[in-house]
């Protein structure tokens, strides 16, 4: 793997997954200065101790003397603010400051950036990398996480080339494999592919919680329950902000998945046999996908 040539690099949300891309990048040998902005002091001192990052506090325009590089990675709705920050406080000199952000949802991200700056500048270049764990905290951080897990970068048609390979050897230094999208197409994929079945862990699981206050149902349930329970776990926050944020493509999805519950539904009902062994069949199959 080539190492990341940054200079300086700016985390701005020392959580999971902005703990685990320090960890990724230290561990492959990253020679550059990290600095993080987190709201909690307590996740800054940690990562210090960690050996993670090298300083940092929680006032982000105190922290961006020098820096060549700003990793946004707070949960979805608080980017609104930090990139308002941003705008503010970089000034012409760090023109050649690339921005870029891990955030699950990617149009409100993208709009945060034009209200913020006034038009997209072509030094932002937005990703989501597709790892992730239901845990959270700098004290999750791993710095393996994103080994062969696809990063998402969305680039802008007017993005500056030099950002977005810059953003590319970022990812490709902690492991991953970098893809491009549109905004759109992100939105609508994720929405289907994690969004929904987050959605469908979170109801199922709080529907049975709700029946039994002391959840002693759970202790006659197997792995199938449990994995359902794990995915449920995750934290409140950030999946409420997701779903607040990618609303229509999360609802459209939730649609056809409406639909599908129906028709099964009724072959429930009616005892139809084809019908539920060829909706079995089919879902079984497409397990092969991960073999
Ligand atoms: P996390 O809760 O572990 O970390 C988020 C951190 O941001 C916290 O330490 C919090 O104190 C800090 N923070 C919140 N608001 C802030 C603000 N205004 N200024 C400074 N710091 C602030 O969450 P995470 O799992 O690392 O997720 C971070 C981002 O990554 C989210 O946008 C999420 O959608 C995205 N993401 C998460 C996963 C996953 O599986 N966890 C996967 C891919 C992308």
């Amino acid at each position: 793997r080539p190492p990341c040539q940054e200079s300086r690099l700016l985390i701005v949300g020392l959580g999971l997954i902005g703990g685990s891309l320090a960890a990724a990048l230290r561990h492959s040998g990253f020679k550059g200065h990290i600095s993080a902005c987190d709201a909690n002091a307590s996740e800054i001192a940690q990562g210090i101790e960690l050996g993670l990052i090298d300083n940092g506090g929680s006032q982000l325009a105190e922290l961006l003397d020098d820096v060549s590089m700003v990793i946004l990675a707070v949960p979805v709705l608080a980017m609104e603010s930090v990139m308002t920050t941003l705008a503010a406080s970089l000034h012409r000199a760090s023109e050649n400051v690339v921005i870029t952000d891990v955030g699950s949802t990617k149009a409100t991200i993208r709009d945060c950036a034009v209200r913020a700056f006034g038009e997209m500048p072509s030094s932002v270049v937005l990703g989501h990398p597709i790892a992730g764990s239901e845990k959270s905290g700098v004290s999750a951080s791993d710095p393996a996480l994103y080994v062969h897990h696809k990063v998402i970068l969305t680039p802008e048609p007017n993005v500056d080339a030099g950002a977005l390979a810059r953003v590319q050897a970022l990812w490709k230094a902690a492991g991953a494999d970098v893809l491009q999208m549109s905004v759109e197409r992100h939105d609508q994929v994720l929405a289907r592919t994690s969004h929904l079945p987050h959605l469908l862990a979170f109801s199922l699981v709080d529907t049975l919680a709700r029946q039994d206050e002391r959840l002693e149902i759970f202790r006659y349930a197997a792995g199938g329950f449990r994995d359902f329970t794990r995915i449920a776990g995750s934290d409140p926050v950030m999946w409420r902000d997701i779903f607040i944020a990618n609303r229509d493509a999360v609802l459209s999805s939730l649609d056809d998945f409406e639909a599908g519950l129906a028709r099964l539904r009724q072959a429930v009902e009616s005892g139809d046999s084809d019908s539920l062994i060829a909706t079995f069949d089919r879902a079984s199959h497409a397990r092969h996908y991960f073999d």
